[in-house]
């Protein structure tokens, strides 16, 4: 048999992977996709975006249901979770999404190899080799004209830190034997606050540590301050601009120290700690080395906007992409953007202010585009525009009117340059924000097209008006 050459191998089976498989698949090309673990789907499936999710669905009901009474709805008495349950829903959904996975790398004729993939240096006459070990330690050669790097990230500790049954990163915390009692999260972003909100509404005491000024730091400004308050009202202890010193385990938790900047010491001990401190890429040991013209910055890994990197032939995508944010959504467009150019057809570059970031803490957080201050620092005159939830009939339907939504536009021509949004539905709202910019549309385009009522995204088109003092419900 002659040997197969593939026009593209992918090596990591995460969103980024399987998206660029099933897309190369469905464009023809002669696909293979090395995965080292025997399921797809890798952090975001796993151990992260649909657990999570899964997880804050649960919450959210809860908290809908402390409030029958108001509904109207009698005799359901206090509740109590069935955390047992709660965990064999969220693995049910993960195990029913792996399924789909397998089922679309059927669909999509894509070649599956499971093993730990590796490059062996440039290619030889136009083909490249990447091998792959078995968890037996045996390994073949995978022979391909391109490939694609989709190795994904892992959960960055804290130094002298290694995770187990109490210091925990999102693998661990996400399938507990018990609701904690306590939890101290170590960072504040998307993670950090995801779990904040979790574990606050099934009932522990939650404090949250953050060493910048400010929660979810990369969110505009406002947006930081109204989960701050928030979430001190569900009685989440947050501490911004506060160094943890140590976290040290003790006979039944950790006892974690930090000092809020310009304040004495504190000691804090707690059941349970989950670090959140950010991602580090999963470049090691892929044979880089091999390939010098693939440029690294501490770790991650540099491509132009089609994602090539230095060494031809070779593309990387998703979390372990130098300046781009680590989300799901970012590295599957990633992976469709290199395998179109992989199969010569035209494809169009990911612009880095069209991603819509969502946090989906409670409340939810939603957001595209510059942030008031970074466009005042871009040289922008900016105009804003803020329209309140509780001036929203269908938010206050649903009993979830905390928040706003917040357009950042240029004053000159009405570009919309930012959308920040916190909030019922946040992170469906946002697409409609997405779209709007991807389309450039202004803000005027905005303020004549028609939302249905009542909806949560006619909050939109008053905030679109409010730009020009226009909001009709506020
Ligand atoms: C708790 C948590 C919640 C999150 N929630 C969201 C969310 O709601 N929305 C969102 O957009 N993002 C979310 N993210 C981020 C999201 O999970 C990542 O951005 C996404 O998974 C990155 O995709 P990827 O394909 O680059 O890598 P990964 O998903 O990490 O997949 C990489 C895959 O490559 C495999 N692999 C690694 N090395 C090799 C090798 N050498 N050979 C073969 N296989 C290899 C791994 O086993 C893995 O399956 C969350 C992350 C966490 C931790």
């Amino acid at each position: 048999m002659p040997e197969t050459i593939y026009d593209v191998a992918i090596i990591g089976g995460g969103p980024g992977g399987y998206t660029a498989a099933f897309r190369a698949g469905q464009l023809g090309l002669k696909t293979c996709l090395i995965e080292k673990d025997e399921k797809l789907g890798g952090t975001c499936l796993h151990v992260g975006c649909i657990p999570t999710k899964a997880l804050l669905f649960n919450a959210e009901v809860y908290d809908h249901l402390k409030a029958a009474e108001e509904y109207g709805i009698e005799g359901l008495g206090k509740g109590k979770l069935n955390w047992r349950a709660i965990q064999d829903r969220k693995n049910k959904i993960v195990s029913k999404h792996t399924k789909g996975l397998d089922f679309l790398v059927k669909k999509n004729k894509v070649d599956r190899v499971v093993g730990f993939g590796r490059l062996m240096g440039p290619a030889k006459g136009g083909i490249h080799t990447v091998q792959v070990s078995g968890a037996d330690g045996k390994t073949s050669e995978v022979k391909t004209k391109n490939i694609i790097l989709a190795t994904g990230s892992f959960a960055r500790l804290l130094p002298g830190l290694q995770a187990d049954d109490r210091i925990l990163t999102n693998i661990e915390v996400l399938s507990l034997p018990d609701i904690p009692k306590s939890m101290v999260i170590i960072g504040a972003g998307a993670v950090g606050v995801e779990f904040a909100s979790i574990y606050r509404t099934f009932g522990s005491e939650v404090t949250l540590l953050e060493v910048l000024p400010r929660l979810v730091p990369v969110e505009d400004e406002e947006v930081s301050k109204e989960l701050l308050r928030s979430f001190k009202k569900k009685g989440i202890n947050c501490f911004v601009n506060t160094k943890v010193d140590k976290a040290e385990k003790t006979k039944n938790g950790v006892v974690v120290s930090f000092t809020p900047q310009g304040e004495a010491q504190q000691k804090l001990e707690a059941e349970k700690v989950l670090i959140a401190v950010g991602r580090g890429p999963n470049t090691e040991n892929i044979g880089l080395e091999r390939t010098p013209n693939i440029k690294t910055e501490r770790g991650f890994l540099h491509t132009n906007e089609w994602m090539e990197t230095g060494e031809k032939g070779i593309y990387a995508i998703g979390d372990i992409v130098a300046g781009l944010p680590q989300l799901a959504h970012v590295g599957a467009m990633c992976g469709v953007v290199a395998v179109t150019r992989v199969a010569g057809k035209p494809a169009k570059a990911v612009n880095k202010n069209r991603i819509p970031g969502c946090t989906y803490c409670e409340p939810q957080i939603g957001s595209v585009g510059l942030t008031e201050a970074k466009a005042k620092e871009a040289g922008y005159q900016v105009k804003v525009g803020k329209f309140p939830f509780t001036a929203n009939s269908k938010a206050t339907i649903i009993n979830n009117h905390e928040g706003f939504i917040k357009v950042v536009s240029d004053a000159k021509y009405g570009e919309i340059l930012g959308v920040h949004i916190i909030g019922p539905l946040a992170t469906e709202l946002i697409c409609e924000a997405v779209t709007a910019m991807e389309m450039e549309a202004t803000v005027e385009d905005m303020m004549f097209t028609i939302h249905a009522h009542p909806t949560v995204s006619e909050g939109l088109l008053d905030a679109f008006g409010a730009v020009e003092g226009k909001a009709i419900n506020f």
